[in-house]
């Protein structure tokens, strides 16, 4: 079978599984345009198939100790560095992002199993000596056995990521369902963590779509559920998660803003929005497509704002030079270039139109990708549908407004609540920002503020359906349930029934 038809099919029970649904997506290069594999759709069949793999796996790995779990999660982060540059070409090559862009995707992955390398330190538990006479208490927490994994295209290697090793290394065993725009790193990362030393079944891929969503959701066998997509999807999931009993944290969309207040530098101004902006053609939860211009900045930035937007070196994403790569797939692109026009519609004012941009200018064989240059507007309003629906692309919008305290009302009244940043020299406006805004991740000079592996991801609002955020501390505790155990040993047990609530003597 030739590359440009492979099948690209599921991982259970630590082996390749061929798809048996009979259904199948294409997978697309949209650098080229050109289909590059035909991805399994798993039925209920095949998700039962992993979950009981998963199933059979949970009860020795949660026996494991942490500390040779920890080991596997070693072992799996040496190989993830050796084949780091692999993953990335997976990436560029199903979802268009520049190779370098897809090298820091993985690197952020890289950190989170990084961190769950340290599982032992955080399942330790408090332990109270003599919290009565001779009683002890102390609390455990305990992985909760399967978990599965719903995850979207922008980021197939780091969003999975942010799930699994914390999941595994704290003893779950795992399902995921990767994008089927981009499934072909999942299986890569299969791969590794068996060569790792990961006991079969621990770690299982299902690819597909909302067939393959719906029996994981379904599944009484599987206890929580993590979640990273559109808002519409997160709020499916988390109610029909919960409806079945699940313990579900589902991320959804956003809308991002960064405020540029008139003490700011104005060329890190700049920079910091053209690469937020247009960076992996805007297609990452967290990239700015709201500028707010508070007084006179517009005037000063825009200029500059609109040379940047026309020169953005769009190219083929293995091309190292490349700034931007392609639009996803032709849908996205055809959803894109609908909104710009909607904007136009409405009155917005459009200084870069990048519906425009030639293929062909890409490098070879791009004429039949999904192209487009970057596009910026100016004089967008808080009533247009281009401010309040995410267009999820390299679009960004501008806004005046005369003071902080407008720009601070306009982005808590926004729906979404995922990413935010603040660009000013003064470090009150800082601090007040920092604490007023009503977003989850908070930048000041930082355009895109993804937390840290210990630090944990998730946004407000919209943006994130449940309690706990990804990854972290946070992390562990979705993956784990609380126990506290109070222990008298016989001596002191012979003195009859007591029906008063303990209290401590
Ligand atoms: P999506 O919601 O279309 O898909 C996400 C996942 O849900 C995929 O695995 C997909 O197969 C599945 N799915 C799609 N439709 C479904 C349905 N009707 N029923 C059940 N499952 C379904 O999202 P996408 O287009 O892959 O990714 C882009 C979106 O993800 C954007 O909205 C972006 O903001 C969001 N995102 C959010 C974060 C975050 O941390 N908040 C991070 C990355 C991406």
């Amino acid at each position: 079978m030739s590359i440009s038809t492979r099948n690209i099919d599921h991982h259970i029970a630590g082996a390749p599984a061929a798809n048996t649904s009979g259904r199948t997506q294409d997978v697309t290069n949209p650098a080229t345009g050109a289909v590059t594999g035909k991805v399994g759709l798993a039925d209920a069949a095949q998700v039962g198939a992993a979950v009981a793999a998963a199933q059979a796996a949970f009860p020795a790995w949660a026996d494991t100790p942490p500390i040779r779990r920890a080991r596997v999660m070693f072992k799996f982060l040496e190989l993830l560095n050796q084949h780091k540059d692999e993953l990335a070409h997976l990436i560029t090559a199903e979802h268009g992002k520049v190779f370098t862009d897809a090298q820091g995707e993985v690197s952020r992955g890289i950190d989170i199993v990084e961190f769950a390398c340290g599982i032992p330190q955080l399942l330790k538990g408090d332990f109270t000596d003599q919290v009565s006479t001779g009683i002890d208490n102390w609390t455990l927490r305990q992985p909760l056995g399967v978990v599965a994994g719903i995850t979207p295209f922008n980021f197939p290697v780091m969003v999975p990521m942010w799930m699994f090793p914390v999941a595994i290394a704290a003893g779950n065993t795992f399902v995921l369902k990767p994008s089927p725009t981009d499934p072909s790193p999942s299986l890569l990362m299969a791969e590794l963590l068996k060569k790792a030393g990961l006991p079969d079944g621990v770690f299982n891929v299902v690819q597909g779509d909302k067939a393959a969503v719906d029996a994981l959701l379904e599944h009484p066998d599987v206890k929580a559920v993590s979640f990273v997509g559109s808002t519409p999807i997160a709020n499916y999931i988390y109610e029909t998660g919960a409806r079945h009993g699940k313990r579900v944290q589902a991320l959804g969309g956003a809308k991002n803003h960064m405020v540029v207040m008139p003490d700011a530098d104005i060329d890190q101004a700049v920079d910091a929005l053209i690469g937020a902006g247009y960076g992996s053609a805007g297609e990452r939860c967290m990239a700015i497509s709201v500028a707010v211009l508070v007084g006179d900045v517009a005037d000063r930035l825009l200029p500059k704002l609109i040379e940047r937007t026309k020169t953005l070196k769009v190219l083929n994403g293995e091309n190292l030079a490349a700034e931007m790569g392609p639009i996803v797939t032709r849908a996205a692109h055809e959803r894109i270039t609908g909104y710009i026009a909607q904007g136009e519609k409405e009155g917005a004012k459009l200084l870069v139109d990048g519906r425009s941009f030639d293929g062909n200018k890409a490098g070879e064989g791009c004429g039949d990708g999904f192209w487009m240059g970057g596009t910026l507007f100016d004089h967008v309003t808080p009533e247009m549908r281009i401010y309040k629906e995410e267009i999820f692309g390299p679009v960004l919008g501008c806004l005046r407004v005369a003071t902080f305290k407008e720009a601070v009302d306009l982005i808590n009244a926004h729906e979404f609540g995922n990413g935010v940043s603040c660009f000013t020299r003064d470090g009150n406006v800082a601090r007040e920002f920092g604490r007023r805004i009503q977003v989850g991740m908070v930048g000041i000079n930082v355009p895109i503020p993804v937390p840290m592996a210990w630090h944990g991801f998730g946004g407000w609002k919209k943006s994130l359906f449940g309690d706990m955020h990804a990854y972290g501390e946070e992390g562990v505790r979705f993956y784990t349930k609380q126990k506290s155990i109070m222990q008298r040993w016989p001596e002191s047990i012979g003195k009859g029934a007591e029906f008063v609530m303990p209290t401590a003597k």
